[in-house]
């Protein structure tokens, strides 16, 4: 018999390596962007079209290569940025493994012109699938400039898979957001079907970020500064009066790379702790500069995660840092200082590395005891507001409940009110008492019931949404002063896709200008006192439910605004609210669960009881 094993050849090895570098067109795009950093660019150009499934053009002055590189340039393994085992352990540029262009070239249609400066003329290449279809001397400008066409036309399976072109749009400008904040220096525009989404010019860090974000972040942030033996960290932490109701504004990079990390996240967001409203989140943008040979870069090009030597001292310093800046605008809350030793951390000694200790500044100033108090004192009473607010909120929310069910819900608060007659569950009404702000307890003939307030408003909330989805006539109050908020790119394309399902709950908002819009009313049953702050919870809600089959889109809106909107737990409840929450919750249909399926109450059995009493 013969030998059976083969080399692959070159083009089906390309497409398999593909798959991992490359899988979907925001993939492409952060490839390329990298090349054009990694190329000295200081003016770079993305130009989209179709969110990327039909073109994907990038121009960057870098650079750019000579006829031989450019040839170079797509093998597999080719890269400019290494040559030996021992460079492993310096890298600071962004590629290094030589994947990217051979995977790129090998699942669409490639063109590339490129100029060194030095060169008089420069270089045409086409490439299809691998195969060169053209290389010819050409006229170009310095640098390079590179277009995906029609990526994965040859693997069916992968095209597939792409999401709508809202949703590739969306990853397209969260990987340039990326690459744009901790490359303030280099100009970076981007176009998606001839219209510009961003052209943001070489400037300030924190310019850059405004220009991403919008002109309103640049107050919410106050800058951070630590430098220690391991590493340093710099960058902007948000105030926690100007945190925000969804996610999206938290980056941390490493020497300039765009990284990951939960439990580094966990240590900033430890710092803000006490310090911010309910279900908030701070920006913070955070660059940390650490030696290389530091951090372990074997890991995958595509993976945003990265693995550090001494974890636990940098969460420390990460830590410190972010509180030492919070308390030099002294919002830091006086029992937080208690925990300063936490910060004088014994590193563990690299071989060779004398040891110092890490440097943390703090305000030496600042006394709890003092006036300055008071500030923190303020921005604690700001999440009583809103739970103020919320309390308002549930007010108002039997206005429209209350005559949604006339035939199951009574609004008389007449103990003899025969809602019961048949008790789903036993309930023998009248004496419900609240538990830590957050379980309702009520006898019920089997033994003691808890209801998890905040679900079970969630549920109520949510029978009444659907009612008000499938419903021909959609009630919706307007507002006297119409609001007008603004949201990052990202959730502005989300509010975008979601907007006839938020309409048809009864929200009257339109696009006014670019990531900008105007909201004119909001659902009858819910008379907000912040509308857009409800929008932002909502959005929120919905990036974080399990993404759904496109059929179930609506119920996820409509969960995602029931537990928006619900009340929250912290929240005191008055013996009417009370009673009236358990009468909404027994008139519903499904009252066991909530809406993302959580058990909203249990029962625990007499039996159970006698038995803690010796019975
Ligand atoms: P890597 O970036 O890991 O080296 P790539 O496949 O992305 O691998 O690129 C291969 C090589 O092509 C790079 O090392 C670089 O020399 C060259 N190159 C790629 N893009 C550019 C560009 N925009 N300008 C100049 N050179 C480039
Ligand atoms: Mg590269």
């Amino acid at each position: 018999m013969s030998d059976i094993i083969r080399l692959l050849p070159d083009s089906v090895a390309n497409q398999i390596a593909a798959g991992e570098v490359i899988q979907r067109p925001a993939s492409v795009v952060k490839e390329l962007v990298e090349n054009a950093l990694d190329a000295g660019a200081t003016d770079i150009v993305v130009h989209i079209k179709d969110a990327g499934k039909t073109l994907i053009q990038i121009t960057d002055n870098g650079c750019g290569m000579s006829p031989s590189d450019a040839r170079m340039a797509f093998e597999r393994h080719a890269t400019s940025k290494i040559s030996s085992a021992n460079d492993l352990f310096a890298i600071r540029t962004m590629g290094f493994r030589g994947e990217a262009l051979a995977s790129v070239a090998a699942i669409a249609d490639v063109e590339m012109r490129t100029k060194r400066h030095e060169d008089e003329t420069g270089t045409y290449l086409h490439i299809n699938a691998t195969r060169i279809i053209t290389q010819e001397p050409a006229a170009c400008s310095n640098g390079t400039t590179i277009q995906v066409k029609n990526l994965f036309f040859n693997v069916p399976a992968r095209r597939k898979f792409l999401k709508t072109d809202a949703t590739e749009l969306k990853l397209i400008i969260s990987e340039i957001q990326r690459v744009a904040i901790p490359n303030p220096e280099v100009a970076i525009s981007l176009f998606h079907n001839g219209t510009s989404l961003y052209e943001l010019p070489a400037g300030h860090p924190r310019k850059r970020i405004a220009g991403l974000f919008g002109k309103s972040i640049n107050q919410a942030l106050v800058p951070m500064e630590t430098s220690t033996s391991i590493l340093s960290v710099s960058g902007y932490a948000g105030l926690p009066k100007y945190a925000r109701k969804t996610m999206g504004e938290q980056f941390f990079f490493v020497n300039r790379r765009y990284m990951r990390h939960p439990w580094f996240h966990k240590a900033v967001m430890q710092a803000y702790e006490k310090l911010l409203p309910q279900d908030a989140f701070p920006s913070y943008f955070i660059f940390l500069e650490i030696d290389p040979a530091n951090i372990d870069i074997n890991v995958h090009p595509t993976k945003t995660e990265i693995k550090f030597e001494s974890e636990t001292a940098i969460w420390q310093i990460l830590n410190a840092a972010v509180r030492e800046t919070l308390g030099k605008h002294n919002v830091v809350p006086s029992i937080d200082f208690d925990q300063e030793g936490s910060v004088d951390i014994p590193l563990p000694p690299r071989p060779g590395q004398t040891v110092t200790t890490p440097f943390i500044e703090f305000n030496p100033a600042y006394n709890p005891f003092s006036e300055s108090h008071g500030q923190s004192a303020g921005s604690r009473s700001s999440g009583n507001v809103s739970q103020g607010q919320n309390l308002r909120h549930w007010e108002s929310l039997y206005t429209g409940m209350e005559n949604a069910r006339p035939d199951t819900v009574s609004v008389d608060r007449n103990p003899e009110r025969g809602i019961f007659t048949d008790p789903p569950l036993g309930y023998s009404g009248k004496k419900v008492l609240q538990l830590k702000q957050k379980y309702l307890i009520l006898p019920v003939k089997s033994g003691m019931m808890l209801i998890d307030q905040k679900r079970a408003q969630e549920r109520i909330l949510f029978e009444k949404f659907m009612e008000i989805m499938a419903s021909e006539r959609v009630p919706t109050q307007q507002i006297l002063f119409p609001h007008t908020f603004e949201l990052n790119p990202l959730d502005a394309a989300l509010l975008m896709e979601i907007l006839p399902d938020v309409t048809a709950l009864g929200f009257d908002i339109r696009e006014f200008g670019k990531d900008t819009f105007i909201i004119n009313g909001v659902p009858g049953v819910l008379a907000s006192s912040s509308p857009a702050d409800l929008v932002e919870k909502l959005l929120e809600e919905f990036k974080n439910s399990p993404l759904e089959a496109k059929s179930r889109v609506r119920e996820q809106v409509a969960t995602s605004l029931a537990k928006a909107s619900a009340l929250s737990y912290g929240v005191d409840l008055q013996p009417e609210e009370m009673d009236h929450l358990v009468d909404q919750l027994f008139a519903c249909k499904s009252p066991n669960f909530a809406p993302d399926g959580k058990p909203v109450l249990t029962i625990v059995p007499i039996g159970d009881i006698e038995k803690m009493f010796g019975r």
